[in-house]
């Protein structure tokens, strides 16, 4: 039997597997490569969903990692002092941007915001949170509550009461006629008239994505959780910035996906990259809201001494090898070179830094083409590089490699993403 085969027989029906029945092994990294079951190299454009942050097999952090397991000690439990955490907060805290900030540890993005939503739910003694339409925070209760995306949201199951804000689709936007001052004036119209009709404007929160990653790499033009953030203020109504998928240097120009809107949020919400695959997630925010909750609460593997050895060697990483200049170098090589394609079925290239969206249209229509956007997919894994798929109707291509991305292997992923997409396009017709 299978690999394949043994997983759909274990596995529940609706876990995700990418290629279908030519779906992947991955058995060994380095760099920005990986290398699968049948021995066939790949170059990486999607970094694990954007968690193989730094690259594979990075000695710094393999390093880190298995100095740590070698102390004998993976596991201590929180209720004992552990070094590699505290160091690890500090350090968090420090590029946070927010005084006196505290930090919790998670295992994952999920509970990240989970726990962000506690805080800023029993700060304000409110349940309800404003959240943004095609966003996606995880796979709770609370945090499918708040995410608007059809394939992984329930929200008819909530804890909350979500009021939902629209999403400042510039591509959208643009289709009718809006520029980006028009879509803030429109997202803030849109902020006031839900509070005015649909609360007493006693929100706890806004939960928000700089840049939804799930959605398919869509972005609000610059400024807008700013100008959200002064209808916010008028209420007390916090702000989360949830940056699992933006944080840490992704996106070139910051540091953080919120730094482009001129805002800096109550909450920031993170996971995915800081591990660069380890298990570590966490919130980092206003000690006022970090000390809401009443009762005693911890994870007992949220911030664990190996993840947190990880983590500190990420961060490490990231700011001594100024990763964000390379993937604001770096990114500028691809989007350049992506921009320079014209092809019908390519509706339009987006993105910042190493966070890059493909959405393919149907020619004329701007309607969604998933076909296409299949077809260049698997025609990119052929020729030996993998991408990420996204979006609500699952036409976008997304690109999120790892932050050492050289330029010379930007361009040889650009030469394999011209020809898939010129094939789909030829196909197309
Ligand atoms: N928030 C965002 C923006 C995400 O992209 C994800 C995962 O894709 C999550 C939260 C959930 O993180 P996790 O899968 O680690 O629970």
């Amino acid at each position: 039997m299978s690999l394949l085969d043994r997983h759909r027989a274990v596995m529940p029906t609706w876990m995700p597997v990418y290629y279908g029945d030519d779906a992947l092994e991955i058995v060994a990294g380095s760099g920005r490569r990986v290398t699968d079951a049948a021995g066939r190299s790949y170059l990486d454009f999607f970094g694990g969903v954007l968690t193989t942050m730094v690259g594979y097999d990075i000695a710094e952090i393999s390093d880190a990692v298995r100095a740590q397991v070698g102390t004998g000690v993976a596991h201590t439990s929180t209720l004992y002092l552990i070094r590699q955490q505290v160091e690890l907060a500090e350090k968090i805290a420090r590029v946070s941007g927010i005084p006196d900030a505290r930090v919790f540890f998670t295992n994952s993005g999920t509970e990240a915001n989970e726990s962000a939503l506690l805080f800023a739910t029993n700060l304000r003694r409110s349940n309800q949170i404003l959240a943004i339409k095609n966003g996606y925070h995880g796979r709770t209760f609370a945090t499918m509550a708040v995410t608007g995306h059809r394939s992984w949201s329930s929200s008819s199951l909530s804890p909350l009461t979500v009021h939902w804000l629209a999403s400042a689709d510039r591509l959208r936007g643009r289709m009718a006629g809006l520029s980006d001052s028009d879509l803030i004036d429109a997202a803030v119209d849109d902020l006031r008239e839900v509070l005015a009709t649909v609360s007493a404007g006693d929100v706890a929160g806004l939960i928000a994505e700089p840049i939804q990653g799930v959605g398919g790499f869509v972005a609000g033009p610059d400024g807008l959780l700013g100008a959200y953030r002064k209808v916010l203020a008028e209420h007390g109504i916090l702000l989360i910035a949830d940056e699992v998928q933006t944080g840490w240097g992704r996106t070139g120009d910051h540091f953080w996906g919120h730094q482009a809107h001129g805002v800096t949020p109550d909450l920031i919400t993170f996971a995915k990259g800081i591990g660069n695959g380890f298990a570590l997630g966490g919130v980092v925010g206003r000690a006022e809201v970090m000390n809401a909750v009443p009762a005693i609460s911890f994870s007992t593997f949220g911030g664990n001494p190996v993840s947190a050895a990880a983590g500190n060697a990420v961060l490490d990483y990231v700011l001594s090898h100024d990763l964000q200049g390379n993937a604001k170098r770096v990114g500028a090589v691809l989007l350049d070179g992506l921009r320079a394609l014209s092809y019908d079925i390519l509706g339009e290239v987006r993105g910042r830094g190493l966070m890059i969206g493909l959405e393919f249209t149907r020619p004329g229509t701007g309607e969604p083409d998933p076909v296409a956007t299949l077809r260049v997919f698997d025609l990119c894994r052929a020729g030996g590089l993998l991408v990420g798929k996204g979006g609500l109707y699952g036409n976008v291509i997304r690109i999120g490699p790892p932050l050492t991305l050289t330029e010379e292997e930007a361009r040889e992923g650009l030469a394999i993403l011209a020809d898939a997409i010129a094939t789909a396009d030829a196909e197309s017709r």
